[in-house]
């Protein structure tokens, strides 16, 4: 049975407009050119904001005091979640060298970049998460200089959660500023800020333009489009379940796709039912996104069996992917692309975003097919090195002469021949 669209997606989502690239290249341009000043300017013009833009340690304590207990304890567990789920990964991340031949050894070492900019999104929603994603990777990698950069709300600055949750996982600095001017100030080492060598966490489409844009001058986490998840489910599934996580995700934004695949045309008819309501429920802002999210980006798919929706989940590589089904070990083993996997109906994309411990900073826009999500990893540098004896070398001083000379490149060849020379005078090695 081929794919049968039992709700067939009317949009795709787009990444950075001409219009937006444009606005993207001449903000940059400008505040490359005019510094510190320049960058103020786009924060009053897009921000409506003209207060501190680094946190002094009294702002900071300031606005930690207002953050409730409550919400400073489930900040602080989930910073402990993603905090062991890093280091997990900095564990395997161990340096190792071989002896290529006799006397010839070579290693490998996981260095960490010295600056990170962490953008943390903060227009629509006060992404506290997003700070936590991303500064305590930074600081488990071994950054030294960890700058955590978000929007400021009108005359206000940034909300005190983030700045609480930013300061706990290790940042430096903060920089109180958004879009495209915060995302430049951190590039360009504005406001005394050291200049970063990664980009990293998401935001919306001129930030990450202005990421793509920047990319080779420094590093990037990925070019972030807008979320999307996939929701594998067969006839065990409960469907108010499916419905309520579809919903959960269609409230990112107006153009976050939600996929549901299924064998089980029932399931599906009934969670397309449910759906409905579900979004009207929900408080206005969330509606709205939700409402055109599922209208205009969201699909339902039939499948003849669970290999036909594995199939076509790896055709989607979606960022979130969840499946509610059978014998989850078989969809763990089989399943190819994906940002992060949520197996069970016990787990949910939520708890990843939020707190459960692994990075909700993930692939969009089928960018699972190659790469992963933010890990420590993403913060280090896989670096070489070699060293060797005057025996050792001595076959691979030969072929490098050779191969140098064949190639037209003599200069090489005698950086061999002198050591040659040097190390077995008398003897020729033509
Ligand atoms: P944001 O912080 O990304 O962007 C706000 C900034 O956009 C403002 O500071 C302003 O400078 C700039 N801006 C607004 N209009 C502009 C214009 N016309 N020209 C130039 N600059 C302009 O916050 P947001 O807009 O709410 O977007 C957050 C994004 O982050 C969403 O797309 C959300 O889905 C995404 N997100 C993704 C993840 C993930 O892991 N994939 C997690 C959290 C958030």
């Amino acid at each position: 049975m081929a794919r049968d669209y039992l709700k067939k997606a009317t949009m795709t989502a787009q990444s950075g407009s001409d219009e937006v690239r444009e606005t993207v290249m001449n903000i940059l341009a400008d505040i490359e050119a005019g510094g510190d000043e320049a960058a103020l300017k786009y924060a009053a013009k897009f921000d409506n904001y003209e207060g501190p833009v680094l946190l002094s340690a009294d702002e900071i304590a300031a606005a930690s005091a207002k953050v409730p207990q409550k919400l400073k304890d489930d900040i602080a567990f989930a910073h402990s979640n993603v905090q062991r789920f890093a280091e997990l990964q900095k564990s395997t991340m161990t340096d190792v060298e071989t002896e290529i031949v006799p006397g010839l050894i070579a290693g490998q070492k996981a260095i960490p970049v010295r600056a990170a900019g962490c953008y943390v999104p903060g227009g629509r929603y006060s992404h506290i998460a997003s700070a936590i994603m991303t500064v305590t990777t930074a600081k488990v990698a071994g950054c030294e200089n960890i700058v955590a950069c978000s929007p400021p709300r009108p005359n206000e600055g940034i909300a005190p959660a983030i700045i609480y949750a930013a300061h706990l996982a290790g940042a430096t600095q903060i920089l109180s500023m958004g879009g495209v001017q915060g995302i430049a100030a951190m590039t360009f080492g504005l406001f005394g800020l050291p200049k970063a060598d990664i980009l990293v966490g998401p935001g919306n489409q001129f930030v990450a333009e202005a990421k793509r844009f920047l990319f080779g001058r420094v590093g990037i986490d990925m070019v972030a489009g807008p979320t999307d998840s996939l929701i594998l489910a067969d006839a065990t599934a409960d469907a108010h379940i499916v419905a309520t996580d579809l919903v959960s995700q269609a409230e990112h934004g107006y153009n976050s796709p939600v996929w549901l695949v299924t064998d089980d045309r029932a399931l599906a008819e009934k969670v397309m039912g449910m759906v409905p309501d579900m979004i009207a429920d929900l408080p206005e802002l969330n509606r709205m996104n939700a409402e055109a999210a599922w209208r205009d980006y969201a699909e339902v798919i039939l499948c003849a069996d669970r290999e036909e929706m594995a199939a076509c989940s790896d055709d989607y590589a979606p960022e979130h992917l969840t499946v509610q089904a059978e014998d989850l070990d078989w969809w763990l083993d089989r399943l190819q692309c994906y940002g992060s996997l949520f197996l069970g109906e016990e787990t949910t994309v939520s708890y990843g975003d939020k707190a459960s411990g692994t990075n909700h900073v993930l692939p969009t826009s089928s960018s699972a097919k190659y790469t992963g999500g933010l890990s420590v990893h993403k913060y280090m540098k896989i670096v070489t090195w070699q060293r060797g004896t005057q025996e050792g070398t001595k076959d691979v001083a030969i072929a490098t002469a050779r191969i140098s000379r064949l190639e037209g490149m003599e200069g090489h060849a005698r950086a061999a021949d002198v050591r040659l020379a040097k190390y077995f005078p008398g003897e020729n090695f033509d």
